[in-house]
C-alpha cells in the first residue's frame, strides 16, 4: 500500500493530482481483502489498468486505486477447429494479441498494438479494423462490489454496443474485472478487410492472409500513424466515431459533399470524428495556450506537449468539441474516462 502516488504516472497522458493511496493486485483473492481495508478507511476505491484510456482530474482521488496486476494466460483446444485463451486481466494486451498470433489463432489480430491491458478491453467493447472483443469473447470473471461475489458474465450479458458495454454505462463501478476468456479460431482471416488494410496487404503483395500478416499490417499502419505512449503522451483516440441518423447525415452531407461516412447495421451512418476535428480547423494544432496539440499523423490523438494540468486538456478538448458542434451539430463523445 502507498500512500499520495502522483496518478500522473498512472495515465499516458500523464496528467492529475494524486491517489490517497494505491496498491498493485497480482491475485483476484486480494480484492475483497483490500475492498473491506477501504470501508474500514471510509474510503472509495477505483480498479485501473494499464491507465491508456484514463484522464485524472487534477483534484486526484481521495480514496484508494488498485492497479490490476493480476497475469495469467492459457490456451485449451476446444475442438479441432478452435480454441479457448484464458486471460487474467492484467495481461498487457498486445503481447496477448502476439501470443494468440504465434498459435495460429484467428480473431484478435486486427486488435495488435492497442494499448493497455486484457482486462480493459470488454470495458468499452475495444475494436479497429472491423474486428471488436465481443465478436470472440466468451465470458468476463469480475468481483462483484453488490453481491460481494467473484462472479463470470457471458458476453450475451455485458451489452456489448460500439465502444461500449454494461461495465461502462449501466454498471459502472460495479465490476471489478480480473479475467476475459476468448474463444478464437484455428484459421486465416477472410476478407473483406477494411480498405487502409487491404491496401497496405496489396502494396507488399501479400496474397495469402494469416492473422500474423494481418498482425503484421495493423502493427506497421498504426506505429505510421500514432504517438508512441511512452515517448508522447497521449490516450490514443479522443474522440468516439459519432453514429447519426440517416436524416441527419443528409442534411450535412448536402452541405459537406466529401464527408466520410459508414453505414450501420441499424440504418445509420457512422462519420469519423477524425474528419470532423480536421475539418473544424485542427489538424496538426498545437495550443501555446494550454501546452495541448493534436498528432500532426492523425488530429484524433490529442498529446500532452507541455500541459501541467488535466485543466489545460479540458479547455483544449472543450474548445475542439465546441467548434465540431458549431460546424457540424454533431456532440463528439470523450472516449478516455475522466476520473474520479
Ligand atoms: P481509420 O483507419 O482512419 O478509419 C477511420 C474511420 O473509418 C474509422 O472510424 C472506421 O470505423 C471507419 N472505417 C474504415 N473502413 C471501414 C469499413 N470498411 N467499415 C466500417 N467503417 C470503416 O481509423 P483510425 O482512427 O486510424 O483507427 C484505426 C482503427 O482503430 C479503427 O478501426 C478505429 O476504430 C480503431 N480504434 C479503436 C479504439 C477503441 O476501441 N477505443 C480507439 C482508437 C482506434 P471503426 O471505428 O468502426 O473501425
Amino acid at each position: 500500500m502507498h500512500k499520495d502516488v502522483p496518478l500522473a504516472d498512472y495515465s499516458t497522458m500523464r496528467l492529475g493530482g494524486p491517489a490517497k493511496f494505491l496498491q498493485s493486485i497480482t491475485e483476484a483473492g486480494e480484492i475483497p481483502t483490500a475492498l473491506a481495508w477501504a470501508k474500514k478507511q471510509g474510503v472509495p476505491v477505483i480498479m485501473i489498468g494499464g491507465g491508456s484510456n484514463i484522464v485524472w482530474k487534477d483534484s486526484g482521488f481521495d480514496g484508494l486505486v488498485l492497479v490490476n496486476k493480476i497475469k495469467g494466460f492459457s490456451i485449451q483446444p476446444a475442438d479441432a477447429e478452435s480454441s479457448y485463451v484464458e486471460i487474467r486481466a492484467g495481461e498487457d494486451w498486445d503481447k496477448v494479441v502476439a501470443r494468440t498470433v504465434k498459435a495460429g489463432l484467428h480473431g484478435i489480430e486486427a486488435l495488435s498494438l492497442i494499448p493497455g491491458t486484457a482486462g480493459a478491453t470488454p470495458v468499452q467493447n475495444v475494436g479497429a479494423y472491423g474486428q471488436e472483443i465481443a465478436h470472440t469473447l466468451v465470458s468476463v470473471q469480475a468481483y462483484d462490489t453488490e453481491t460481494k461475489d467473484f462472479v463470470t458474465i457471458p458476453g450475451e450479458y455485458c451489452q456489448f454496443a460500439y465502444r461500449d458495454s454494461r461495465f461502462k454505462s449501466a454498471d459502472k463501478g460495479r465490476f471489478f474485472i480480473t479475467g476475459i476468456t476468448l474463444h478464437l479460431k484455428q484459421a486465416n482471416p477472410t476478407p473483406p478487410f477494411y480498405p487502409v488494410l487491404q491496401s497496405y496487404l496489396d502494396e507488399h503483395d501479400v496474397k495469402h492472409y494469416t492473422p500474423d500478416v494481418v498482425r503484421e499490417a495493423v502493427i506497421a499502419i498504426r506505429s505510421s500513424k500514432l504517438p508512441d505512449p511512452s515517448i508522447v503522451a497521449n490516450n490514443g483516440s479522443f474522440f468516439g466515431n459519432p453514429i447519426i441518423s440517416k436524416t441527419k447525415f443528409e442534411a450535412l452531407h448536402a452541405k459537406f459533399d466529401d464527408i466520410p461516412h459508414w453505414p450501420t447495421k441499424d440504418g445509420k451512418e457512422k462519420i469519423p470524428a477524425a474528419w470532423l476535428v480536421e475539418k473544424a480547423g485542427y489538424k496538426n494544432f498545437h495550443d501555446r495556450k494550454t501546452g495541448m496539440a493534436t498528432w500532426h499523423k492523425q488530429c484524433l490523438v490529442l498529446v500532452n506537449e507541455k500541459a501541467t494540468s488535466t485543466a489545460d486538456l479540458l479547455i483544449f478538448r472543450n474548445r475542439i468539441m465546441h467548434d465540431v458542434e458549431h460546424k457540424f451539430g454533431i456532440k463528439l463523445e470523450q472516449e478516455p474516462e475522466l476520473l474520479p
